[in-house]
């Protein structure tokens, strides 16, 4: 099957996302009690096409907002392994230096990159959204992970681009 990758610099929303997308409202409760953990592969089904998604942000320890090796590590795993990039950036920061170097980075994938500019809740914040075509990629959707705005369209680009 398919696999989609989700990238991008600490914060931006991509558990979030994740949750939305393979409709996985409850963490994985780990054999600790009280200890949640963020689920990192799932499946999603749109329109009858199914692929798999990944959370590369939970693959490489977390740390700092500046890019760093850990996000470096998490562009590397994305472009060995994914048939469909999906490079999540935030519409309340706007671009910031560690999305130009992700951006660098995916510039040379082989794979379709799609550009999802996430917290767009409001119609002002979608419009903000533009700023993101500065990034060089030919697909941009702006959509909110947490009320699901958006998010029709961007699934529809997805399973097109499988
Ligand atoms: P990650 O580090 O990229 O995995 O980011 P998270 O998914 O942990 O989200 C970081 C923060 O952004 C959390 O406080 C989320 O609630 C928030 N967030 C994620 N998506 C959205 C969104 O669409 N709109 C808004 N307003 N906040 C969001
Ligand atoms: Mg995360």
């Amino acid at each position: 099957m398919a696999l989609v990758a989700i990238v991008g610099r600490p914060n931006v929303g991509k558990s979030t996302l994740f949750n939305r997308l393979t409709e996985e409202r409850r963490a994985i409760v780990d054999d600790q009690p009280g200890v949640t953990r963020d689920r990192l592969f799932g499946e999603v089904e749109w329109t009858g096409r199914t692929f798999d998604l990944v959370d590369t942000g939970g693959l490489v320890p977390r740390s700092a907002e500046r890019f760093d090796a850990a996000i470096r590590e998490q562009v590397v795993l994305t472009l060995g392994e994914a048939d469909v990039i999906l490079f999540v950036v935030d519409t309340l920061t706007g671009t910031t230096e560690p999305d130009q170097e992700v951006a660098k980075m995916l510039r040379r994938a082989e794979q379709p990159v799609i550009v999802v500019a996430n917290k767009a809740d409001t119609e002002g914040r979608k419009n903000d959204a533009a700023e993101f075509w500065g990034l060089g990629f030919d697909q941009m959707f702006p959509l909110s992970s947490v009320n699901g705005t958006g998010t029709g369209d961007f699934l529809d680009a997805v399973v097109a681009a499988l």
